[in-house]
């Protein structure tokens, strides 16, 4: 039985059981202590989360260990099908997925509800997804196939901004694939993984699938321990070398998608008008808190301030409130440290550029922040320099393109970039010289299940998504078979 509304809940409406168990083991567990959960539109805490102690993270490791045997075996057509099961429970449940993903995150309840919708199409796309094997000779000399086997235990570890999503680009893959899974969500946003554990309990055999949450600081258990295969790892770059840094000891595979600090680059040939409301979006979407968020837009000087006009009018458009309230088009930070590291860097700002509109706002008990645009700003600033992730803009004046090409490159991170322009053919030349992993034309933050994604330099180590995603999850297998022994078998 569905045990949450389709509709949206009240908030602690009283029929509405807030999820407060992980799952090890198939058993839906208290953790071994409590945490208070953080409404971010409000700064007050409205749930309690369950805690997990170091003893219940390696139960879980052991649950995902004896379970292996027998899912990595099973037929993949059921594998698909517990697949498209998961999918479709969350379906069933995006009202009050949706409801407690905006309660946590604090994104307007349209975003969450399309970050629900996301997390079903990627388990249903990945569950039609071809395996092999493939087969690389068919002779007389050799019959050769290669297969792709799991690699075991999967620790995934997520962070806050899409708690959902984020989960959804490596779990669908590493089960189909045969491996079993431990889940560790971030530490101010364990409801919605702890929901989705509620919901899959009864889908995916003990121990295939478990739901750890923890208080951040259980996260290097999963990274250091000798059962576990496979670290996919969401998070900052500071803690991806962390993450590296254990694996190696046991040989882990590691996929890390790390920080980013994306450049946007808009040619002499844009016309302003058309292009604004898409670098808009793609700034401030999920209130800036996007890994491939624009977080830096360089600008040719002979449009800049048509084009800052057009931004400034689009952000003073933005309701920005809680994301409860059906009105609200942007959300608050997530969490106290993050807002607090924004207000630091738009305060740097401030004394280094020109804050156009926008603003800290200050009569909230929320981590409120206003859509930002900040002129006449470039490298030496934060806000140029640093991962902003946050919803200030910073609008650079280029006159060279090479110069900005080269400005756009000097940046450690290398996760995504655009270039924007009337004449795509001279926008791809451009794309062609940016040092990044995803680079978009005239768009940006654009994804989908089937297209790859993967950072270059300081963001990140891997591939996610794709059939390249998928295949991060498995081991290589040749079979080489002598040919004169299968003779028989190939007539
Ligand atoms: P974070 O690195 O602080 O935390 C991410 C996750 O790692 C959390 O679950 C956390 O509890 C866990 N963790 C913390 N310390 C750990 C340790 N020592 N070992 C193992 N796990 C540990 O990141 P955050 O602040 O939650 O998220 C914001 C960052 O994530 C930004 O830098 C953003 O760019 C990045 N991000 C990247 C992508 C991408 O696809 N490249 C997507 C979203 C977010």
């Amino acid at each position: 039985m569905n045990p949450y509304p389709t509709t949206p809940l009240k908030a602690n409406g009283g029929s509405t059981v807030l999820p407060d168990c992980m799952l090890v083991d198939g058993a839906l567990v208290k953790g071994a202590t409590t945490m208070d959960v953080v409404n971010p539109a409000t700064g007050v805490a409205f749930a309690v989360a369950p805690r997990a102690s170091a003893h219940q993270v390696e139960q879980a490791i052991a649950s995902a260990k004896a379970a292996l045997e027998n899912w990595s075996r099973s037929d993949l057509a059921h594998r698909r099908s517990v697949l498209r099961d998961i999918a479709d429970a969350v379906e069933t449940n995006a009202g009050g997925l949706a409801w407690l993903l905006t309660q946590e995150q604090g994104k307007p309840i349209a975003d969450a509800m399309r970050e629900v919708q996301g997390t079903a199409t990627f388990f249903r796309h990945v569950a039609d997804a071809e395996l092999g094997p493939v087969s690389l000779e068919h002779s007389g000399v050799r019959q050769v196939e290669l297969h792709r086997r799991p690699l075991g235990v999967v620790a995934v570890i997520v962070p806050w901004n899409f708690p959902l999503l984020l989960m959804a680009f490596k779990v669908p893959g590493a089960l189909l694939t045969g491996n079993t899974v431990v889940i560790k969500p971030a530490a101010t946003t364990p409801l919605t993984a702890l929901m989705f554990a509620r919901l899959v309990a009864s889908i995916v055999p003990a121990g295939v699938l478990n739901v750890i949450t923890d208080g951040n600081d259980l996260g290097s258990i999963l990274t250091s321990h000798p059962d576990v295969a496979k670290v996919s790892f969401t998070g900052s770059t500071a803690t991806g070398y962390s993450v590296m840094a254990n694996a190696a000891k046991t040989l882990k595979r590691v996929t890390l998608e790390l920080g980013g600090n994306d450049p946007a680059i808009v040619l002499d040939d844009a016309v302003p008008a058309d292009i604004a409301q898409g670098i808009f979006r793609a700034a401030f979407f999920n209130a800036g808190q996007a890994c491939i968020a624009i977080k830096r837009l360089y600008v040719h000087a002979s449009l800049y301030e048509e084009l800052c006009a057009e931004l400034v009018s689009l952000a003073t458009g933005v309701t920005v409130g809680e994301g409860a309230d059906s009105r609200t088009t942007m959300g608050p930070l997530q969490n106290r440290t993050q807002y607090e590291k924004v207000k630091g860097i738009l305060a740097d700002a401030a004394t280094k550029g020109r804050i156009v509109t926008g603003g800290q706002i200050d009569d909230s008990a929320g981590y409120f922040i206003r859509p930002t645009i900040v002129a006449d700003i470039e490298e030496g600033a934060r806000l140029v320099d640093e991962e902003q992730f946050g919803p200030v803009l910073p609008l650079i004046r280029y006159t060279d393109l090479d110069d900005a090409i080269r400005r756009a490159n000097a940046s450690e991170y290398g996760l995504g970039a655009s270039v924007w322009s009337s004449d795509v053919g001279r926008a791809r030349e451009v794309a062609q010289r940016l040092v990044c992993g995803s680079v978009w034309i005239n768009q940006h933050l654009d994804l989908a299940p089937h297209i790859p994604q993967a950072g270059a330099k300081q963001s990140g180590f891997g591939v996610e998504l794709g059939g390249e995603g998928l295949l991060e999850f498995t081991q290589i297998q040749v079979v080489n078979i002598r040919g004169d022994t299968v003779q028989e078998e190939r007539n």
